[in-house]
Parts: structure tokens; C-alpha cells; sequence
């Protein structure tokens, strides 16, 4: 899928009601990214890693952020 509009120079989007974030590169219908832009809850990182994601205590999306990319 295509990253939304919103989020056409961020890789990454933090859903604020439950701490997850995902990939847009690797989204899938199971994210529900259309869903999360309509309601507005969403939050983008500076910088735009996973690293930062993490550092503000966002939990990787099972569906979209592999194993791999979580241990690095
Ligand atoms: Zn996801």
C-alpha cells in the first residue's frame, strides 16, 4: 500500500491509544492505517527510526515490523 498523504516523508506512525507503531513500508490491511489517519490519533518521530519509536515507548506492530528489525 501507499503511505498516506500525512505521512509521505515518514516511514514510521505511532498510534497514541495503544502505543503501537507501524511500518508504512510494510503495512497491511491488519494495520488499519486508513482507520488510524481518520481518527487522528496518529504521531510521527524525529528522527524517523524505529530506535526513536522505541525510546518513546512505542511497541512494534506484529504485523507490519518484523522480528528482525525489533532486535536491531
Ligand atoms: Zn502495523
Amino acid at each position: 500500500m501507499s503511505r498516506p498523504k500525512q505521512f509521505e516523508h515518514h516511514r514510521y506512525v505511532g498510534d497514541k491509544r495503544n502505543q503501537r507503531v507501524h511500518d508504512l513500508d510494510n503495512a497491511s490491511e491488519a494495520c488499519a492505517i486508513d482507520e488510524l489517519m481518520a481518527a487522528e490519533t496518529f504521531v510521527s518521530f524525529g528522527p524517523d527510526t524505529l530506535v526513536e519509536a522505541r525510546n518513546r515507548t512505542y511497541k512494534p506492530c506484529r504485523h507490519c515490523v518484523s522480528a528482525d528489525d525489533d532486535a536491531a
